[in-house]
């Protein structure tokens, strides 16, 4: 049961008495967790096909790749991309019944955070031909935290500016360290936010409307997760944006001492 409500005060301003309401949430509740539940019993299912889809379209690239059939090879290229797409949304689904149910497990060590930003945009430069991605990083050392986690948490930064800057040639990422901390930014030059979007990018489900020449395809998850990483690991993310000339996305992990 929720109770909401106010104090009443008299024209003298003596206390009177209070006004409130109380409703039982029980059934939206046992709704929530029943949908809860069924995110997390169809993403877990769709799974184990999918990954099995994706070693079987991996053999058949090879195949082609080693016969010289480079028509049929481009084609399983795409349509392994096409599976690394759902691999990635049904971990976003996997992940938010985790946050949900505490589930979402840290594995924090010791790992060299400008390797890792430097790995990251390689690979994230082979996913776009129209952007160059520009690593602007100042030595940063160890880091200790869950290197595959901050990694998510970069690769979905990093995606999000090239979807939503579809006429922009760069994207450029910072890392730097002040006041105790390590922060990352992406700086894109794409659409934007508005500003009383700004904090509701980082809700669950939460999506900005695409305007008309573009729709976005996405299901609203990956700055939520990325939010929860950055908060479970004690640090911040936040979001500074002109609409129409782009976004900074930038999160800061608190430096921990050998
Ligand atoms: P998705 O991209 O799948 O919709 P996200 O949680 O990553 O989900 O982002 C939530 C919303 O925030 C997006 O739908 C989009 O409206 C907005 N957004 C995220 N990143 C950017 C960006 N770099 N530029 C403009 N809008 C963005």
């Amino acid at each position: 049961i929720v109770c909401t409500g106010n104090p009443q005060y008299n024209e003298a301003g003596k206390f009177s008495g209070y006004i409130g309401a109380c409703v039982d949430i029980t059934e939206q509740k046992q709704l929530q967790n029943q949908k809860d539940e069924f995110i997390g019993i169809a993403s877990h299912e769709l799974k184990t096909p999918v990954t099995s889809i994706k070693a079987y379209a991996q053999v058949l690239e090879a195949m082609f790749l080693k016969s010289g059939d480079e028509r049929k090879a481009a084609m399983l290229v795409k349509m392994n991309n096409q599976i690394d797409r759902l691999t990635s949304l049904i971990g976003d689904l996997l992940d938010v019944t985790k946050i949900q149910s505490g589930r979402l497990q840290f594995n924090d060590t010791w790992f060299d955070f400008n390797q890792l930003l430097l790995e990251l945009v390689e690979d994230l430069q082979r996913t776009t031909e129209r952007h160059q991605i520009i690593p602007e990083l100042q030595p940063i050392g160890s880091v200790y935290a869950d290197k595959d986690r901050i990694g998510q948490v970069l690769t979905n930064l990093v995606t999000n500016a090239i979807k939503y800057s579809p006429d922009a040639d760069k994207i450029i990422v910072k890392a730097k360290v002040v006041d105790g901390e390590v922060s990352v930014c992406v700086e894109d030059f794409g659409i934007g936010i508005s500003h009383d979007k700004k904090d509701k990018v980082f809700e669950q489900f939460y999506r900005v409307s695409g305007d008309k020449q573009h729709t976005f395809p996405g299901l609203g998850l990956g700055l939520y997760i990325s939010s929860e990483i950055v908060k479970r690991e004690g640090g911040r993310i936040w979001v500074n944006s002109v609409p129409g000339q782009g976004s900074t996305f930038c999160f800061a992990l608190p430096i921990k001492q050998m």
